[in-house]
């Protein structure tokens, strides 16, 4: 019985199911690891073209079910099946992974690939997601899909649209249109070095609070500034300051001269970094990042 919680809507198509094995590009000799393997439809065609394949399966009785499917067809030696929660397993190091979760999950399955050792991480990672997510996965700066995810995805990888999956290729059929990506984790770019990511993170959200607008006006609104003096006066865990966004109450008690002087150096970071006009939906890769080392020189911080 599929279980709708865990997002178990099986893909039954073969165009879509042999697209994302060739968009895997497996050689004999690979080792997959495939995330969400569900009843198996997936991880029969991997074992045909691969040497082995670890699978991670939440569902006890989809994990039991696989292991019977693969045993019938007499290929259990080359499968390791582990019943699990694939955000907080341990992984193995493998050559390529293939994941169709549910899309609940995404943001999670993005993030723990981006924090893989790239000594050891896939070479490529071969996901079906939401068409939409997939979309902004990839969108380029100055497209209307272009987000903090598009960002970051140019920060860690090469992401191509492998194909688009429509609804009734699946049983039963989600609500939303699929797609596949291939992520290919490239090594951080230089001026990257020094940055800490969950501060590039959190000015990426402050960034994109307002895409549409210059940076300038962004960062010169007496409630952004207030923001960022609140932050350099009461440093706090990220959970704690979204309860204090959450209830507005943690901004009260700034002085409106130190909210002005805030303001001038927002202004003195962004005519340092040149991106005042610009605004964040068009901005590349390498225009955040000299938004973040300009504000860190100046000795602003986005923690
Ligand atoms: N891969 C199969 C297919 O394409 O037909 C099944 C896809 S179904 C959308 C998603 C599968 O991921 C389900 O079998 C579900 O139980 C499993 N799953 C959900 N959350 C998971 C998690 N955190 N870790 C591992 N598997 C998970």
């Amino acid at each position: 019985v599929l279980q709708k919680a865990l997002g178990q809507h099986l893909l039954v198509n073969r165009d879509s199911l042999r697209g994302i094995i060739d968009a895997a590009e497996l050689l004999p000799t690979d080792h997959v690891l495939e995330v969400g393997p569900g009843t198996g439809n997936l991880t029969v065609l991997l074992l045909e073209r691969a040497a082995a394949v670890t699978a991670v399966e939440l569902d006890s009785d989809l994990h039991a079910l696989l292991e019977d499917r693969v045993r019938r067809i007499g290929l259990s030696e080359r499968l390791h099946a582990i019943r699990g929660d694939f955000l907080k397993t341990p992984l193995p190091r493998a050559d390529a992974l293939v994941a169709n979760v549910p899309y609940q999950i995404s943001s999670p399955l993005v993030r723990r690939l981006f924090s893989l050792d790239p000594e050891t991480a896939p070479s490529r990672s071969v996901l079906l997601l939401q068409k939409e997510f997939a979309d902004r996965m990839v969108a380029q700066p100055g497209t209307s899909a272009y987000s903090r995810l598009s960002v970051t995805c140019s920060l860690f990888a090469d992401v191509r649209m492998a194909l688009h999956v429509p609804p009734s290729h699946f049983r039963p059929p989600p609500k939303v249109e699929s797609a596949v990506v291939v992520v290919r984790p490239k090594p951080l770019p230089e001026a990257f070095e020094d940055v800490d990511f969950h501060e590039f993170e959190s000015m990426l959200r402050d960034c994109f609070t307002g895409k549409n607008k210059t940076l300038r006006s962004l960062f010169l609104r007496r409630s952004f500034a207030a923001r960022c003096l609140f932050r350099e006066q009461a440093p706090v865990t990220p959970a704690q300051a979204s309860v204090r966004r959450a209830t507005s109450t943690g901004r009260s008690g700034l002085d409106p001269a130190d909210i002005e002087r805030m303001r001038e150096r927002l202004a003195a970071v962004l005519d340092a970094a040149g991106v005042a006009q610009q605004r964040p939906n068009a901005m590349p890769l390498e225009a955040f990042l000299q938004l973040y080392g300009a504000a860190r020189d100046m000795g602003l911080r986005w923690t």
